[in-house]
């Protein structure tokens, strides 16, 4: 049996590791839709993955997380999506 206080310890990382491993394969494979593009998946008939605009987020954005705003952008159709 392992101590409390070393598995208090093992926990945080632990759980680091675990949550960057979803975060890894839900970014990649539900959110840029890469899953749908696997010959596998496409076999198994299952239904169409479209990411929920999270592609659109990222030509909205730059790497500082501010929100793209020049005249450009404006008149693209990525944009008019999130318009309300
Ligand atoms: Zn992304």
């Amino acid at each position: 049996m392992i101590s409390p206080l070393v598995a208090n310890i093992a926990a945080g990382p632990i759980m680091y590791g675990v949550m960057s491993v979803n975060e890894y394969a839900t970014h990649r494979w539900y959110q840029h839709a890469e899953l749908s593009k696997a010959k596998w998946y496409q076999k198994l008939g299952l239904p169409t993955i479209k990411g929920g605009g999270h592609v659109e987020h990222h030509a909205e954005t730059y790497d500082d997380m501010s929100l793209r705003d020049d005249a450009k952008w404006k008149k693209n159709q990525s944009e008019q999506k999130f318009r309300f």
